[in-house]
């Protein structure tokens, strides 16, 4: 999937023009707690075109100097994105910063859209023409406060999207192992391609130079293994912000199928780490909790116990991941792992037939009456599956208001304890039915 970042120094409109981009799709996924809003990276679609976008501008670099700062969010743009969108603001021309932004998109030869925000009415998207001496051809005069011309721009980003046909044959099930510095992601990788029953049948570089690993089972299932923030140090400035691990983190999470979410045993869990798996749960991940350095734990016949209790408690909404307790040193358990991604990335895709699930509903319905809201009661009439990856279902009842968050989560554990699909979100959408 093609990436695309914005550029522009500060103030221009990159975050409103972001937030308006991407609001259709944080609109439709739920809120999950630990996940801020000031978000910098989301996926989109226009037109059958489907991207991520990067918010370069929410990167910051306390106490750099101006261009040092906007120097570090476009190095971050040209590493990462395929279409940059260099953003100006009409009212106030072309300005010393801007040039020197166009200085170094040049030598990038990256694909550039130049788009000039705050032109809101006739006169700006007049001055939008003085923006041609950018050298980045036909400015997109946009205003990110009205909402105007951003169907033009969009069409402006994928006219430059590449051509690429995508690898249809590839039947291995993609993951990457996420989790912040430190929790051993690349002590795991490494022991686990290590292992003497893993075939690893090739190394891929892209031109963004991430670095996928595929390799093979006993079974003979292949497995892609993405590669992630923190594991490939390569050594830039920015790597060192938290936004952009976070970001990188949410680029490898949008290209997988599981998510192996590594925390350190000895530490638990920190506000990082929830940020990140809030965000594997909202983009409808398999999600298996990787438990690392059990090695360094004083156990006794509770710990474990104890350990997952308290996970669960902070994690409540990754109810349904399996958590597994390994150590990278000592190998233990890492033998479970392939066998474990198979059997989420499974459930991920296994489909009900109707008739069955009416069968679960009736019953439901029958364990714990739908709720009774001011002498309005919500009406469940069908259950049906409408997507694999993840499970998504939709329930027709005689209100949608009326289908309160308790009786959609009675509804999905119902789903739960009678069809395996452990460590896979579901989603459960109420429509009216007509
Ligand atoms: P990453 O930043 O998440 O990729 O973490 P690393 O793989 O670089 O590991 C960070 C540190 O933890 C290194 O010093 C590793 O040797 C150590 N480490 C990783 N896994 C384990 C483990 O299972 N047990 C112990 N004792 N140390 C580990």
């Amino acid at each position: 999937r093609p990436v695309v970042a914005i550029v522009g120094r500060p103030n221009v409109g990159k975050s409103t023009i972001f937030n308006r981009i991407a609001r259709e799709r944080i609109a439709i996924v739920e809120d999950t707690p630990g996940v801020t809003r000031d978000r910098i990276y989301t996926h989109s679609i226009w037109l059958n075109h489907e991207f991520s976008l990067i918010d370069t501008g929410g990167i910051e670099f306390a106490d750099q100097p101006f261009m040092t700062q906007i120097r570090n969010q476009v190095d971050i743009a040209i590493d990462e994105a395929d279409v940059i969108v260099f953003l100006v603001n009409a009212r106030e021309g072309i300005t010393d910063a801007d040039e020197k932004i166009a200085q170094i998109l040049y030598r990038a030869h990256k694909k550039v859209v130049l788009a000039v925000n705050k032109a809101d009415n006739p006169e700006q998207r007049q001055d939008i023409y003085d923006f041609y001496a950018l050298g980045f051809g036909d400015p997109v005069p946009v205003s990110g406060t009205q909402g105007t011309g951003l169907g033009d721009l969009l069409d402006a980003i994928v006219a430059e999207f590449p051509t690429e046909i995508e690898d249809d044959d590839d039947q291995s099930i993609k993951f990457s192992l996420i989790g912040r510095p430190n929790v051993g992601k690349s002590s795991l990788v490494n022991a686990m391609l290590g292992e003497d029953r893993v075939i690893v049948s090739e190394i891929e570089g892209t031109t963004r130079d991430a670095i996928d690993t595929k390799f093979t089972d006993e079974s003979g299932q292949e497995f892609t293994m993405i590669d992630t923030a923190g594991i490939r140090k390569r050594g830039r400035v920015y790597e060192a912000t938290e936004k952009y691990a976070v970001m990188r983190a949410q680029s490898a999470i949008d290209r997988s199928d599981v998510v192996l979410f590594v925390i350190d045993g000895k530490d638990g869990l920190r506000e990082q780490d929830k940020k990140v798996a809030g965000y594997a749960h909202e983009a409808g991940c398999g999600i298996i909790i990787v438990v690392n350095k059990w090695d360094l734990v004083k156990k006794d016949t509770k710990t474990m116990a104890e350990f997952t209790e308290k996970l669960r408690g902070e994690l409540q909404y990754l109810e349904y991941a399996p958590i597994v307790f390994v150590s990278a040193l000592t190998k233990q358990r890492l033998i479970q792992l392939p066998e474990m991604i198979k059997t989420v990335s499974e459930n991920q895709q296994r489909r009900v037939q109707s008739s069955v699930l009416n069968d679960v509903l009736l019953k439901a319905v029958a364990i714990t009456p739908t709720p009774n809201v001011k002498g309005h009661r919500l009406r469940v009439y069908y259950l049906t599956q409408v997507a694999i990856k993840p499970p998504t279902f939709v329930v027709f009842v005689n209100d949608p208001d009326l289908f309160h968050f308790s009786y959609q989560r009675f509804l999905i554990n119902q789903l739960r304890q009678t069809f395996d699909f452990a460590g896979t979100p579901i989603r459960l959408i109420a429509r009216k039915r007509k």
